[in-house]
């Protein structure tokens, strides 16, 4: 496992350059004992930026509480979720009200029809979707669906898109994947990518050329519909329409990855922002995040159909213990009912709002950057041109995004903890948690500008 002068490791992180977080320093030297680098999902450990992760003791609307009773603004909101914010009452009442009724019962039960139908009915070209626990599953599932609906086994990705930790598609994932930079897992034997084709991103040649190549073994072309792994990347305007087109015209299908862009871009994601397409709609979404509310729930869809191919009525297996859970799919479906129209503008401006405020700050110092968008969604690259596909997102000064990441914590607003990563907000961000971004930008602005 190396890593590439892009994607400087930082040192494991230590009590000692945490002298304002002493509880959280110690949870994390009794974490590292028992649990692999003191996490359970490795972005968390802040080996991107360095330092101490934060443990979040409790979170409401837009600010996280730490152990050591420190309030941050958050813009990470669970990497998406929390769309409404924390314990946004809403949701916490419909949780209440379902934990009340029992926890999981290994039968169908009403909500999953809920918010099964709600999906569908947000999302025009989907019939039918099958709720699994998580993203990963629900591209693994989905990959799955495509090679038996096709009878082919090539699955064909863009680099930089990540799609959970599915090992087919761990090969030039994003994500914690491209902070780490492994070029692929250890423990994903080559048999197992073997079939996974890599493109570049927003790169139609490219594409167009392996499907001459192997245009009848392509079972799929799997895409984040805007992606958010590398840092906000959308598709270039007709890249979409082209995918779209170019599997058409070769029998095999495109699986629109929503998982993050999913309800979180627009009422219908991403599909809702740039759709219907007039070469056609993708024939598979997968979604999670935001249609769980913070909880494990995740889902994949299509027409009837493709979707007729699963178990029990089609020969492509899928199942889960808890696919459905009550629990989930009710602090899902409140979490869906709370992301009306009016939510999105709400959003854009106050996204708007700390993007601007940010890019003024680091203008000021004279730091180079570029910010992209995908909806709400945007990060900072530390670089002053473009980016529109991997290469150009790993070619950027994430030292700098280090130094300008920890001035925002220690001035009590938390970031993702990676500089390959989208921002986020929700409905809950007021004035005053954006007036404390605001304020701490500056300063932020100056760290990332001088080094040491
Ligand atoms: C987060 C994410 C996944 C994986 O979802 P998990 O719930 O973490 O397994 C897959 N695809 C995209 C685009 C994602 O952002």
């Amino acid at each position: 496992m190396t890593s590439s002068p892009a994607s400087p490791v930082a040192p494991a992180p230590d009590a000692t350059n945490a002298p304002d977080a002493p509880a959280s320093a110690a949870l994390l030297e009794r974490a590292t004992r028992v649990i692999p680098g003191g996490v359970n999902s490795p972005v968390r450990a802040f080996r991107a930026v360095g330092g101490t992760p934060r443990f979040i003791a409790s979170a409401t609307g837009p600010w996280l509480t730490d152990v050591d009773g420190r309030r941050y603004v958050d813009l990470l909101c669970s990497w998406g979720p929390m769309i409404l914010g924390h314990a946004h009452p809403d949701v916490l009442a419909a949780v209440t009200e379902a934990a009340g009724r029992g926890f999981s019962f290994g039968t169908p039960s009403e909500n999953e029809v809920l918010l099964a139908e709600e999906i569908v009915r947000r999302v025009e070209p989907l019939e039918q979707v099958r709720l699994v626990s998580s993203g990963t599953e629900a591209t693994m599932s989905a990959v799955r669906l495509a090679r038996g609906f096709t009878g082919r086994s090539v699955i064909v990705k863009f680099a930089g898109c990540y799609h959970g930790h599915v090992d087919a598609l761990l090969a030039a994932a994003g994500s914690g994947v491209a902070t780490l930079a492994l070029p692929d897992s250890a423990g994903v034997p080559r048999e197992m990518t073997m079939d996974t084709v890599v493109v570049p991103y927003n790169d139609v040649e490219a594409l167009e050329a392996v499907f001459t190549a192997r245009g009848s073994e392509i079972a799929a072309v799997i895409t984040e519909a805007a992606a958010g792994n590398m840092g906000v990347v959308p598709p270039a305007p007709g890249f979409t329409e082209a995918l779209r087109r170019i599997t058409r015209e070769h029998g095999a299908l495109l699986i629109s990855d929503e998982v993050m862009t999913g309800f979180r871009c627009s009422p219908a994601g991403w599909f809702g922002l740039e759709g219907p397409y007039a070469a056609g709609a993708p024939d598979l979404f997968t979604f999670g995040k935001v249609m769980g509310g913070g909880f494990p729930a995740a889902a994949f869809g299509g027409s009837a159909e493709i979707m007729s191919r699963l178990a029990p009525l089609g020969p492509v297996y899928q199942a889960g213990t808890l696919s459905g859970n009550p629990v989930a799919t009710a602090a899902g479906l409140a979490t869906l009912k709370g992301c009306t129209d009016d939510l999105y503008p709400r959003l854009e401006a106050t996204a708007r709002t700390i993007a601007d405020a940010a890019s003024a700050a680091l203008a000021d110092e004279g730091v180079p950057h570029t910010v992209q968008w995908a909806g709400s969604m945007f990060s900072m690259f530390f670089r002053g041109a473009p980016v529109t596909n991997y290469d150009e997102a790993r070619d950027q000064d994430t030292a700098a995004y280090g130094r300008f990441f920890h001035s925002m914590l220690e001035q009590g607003v938390h970031l993702p903890p990676s500089a390959f990563e989208s921002w986020f907000v929700s409905g809950a961000h007021d004035d005053e948690a954006v007036g404390q971004v605001v304020a701490a930008l500056p300063a932020a602005a100056r760290a990332a500008a001088h080094a040491g």
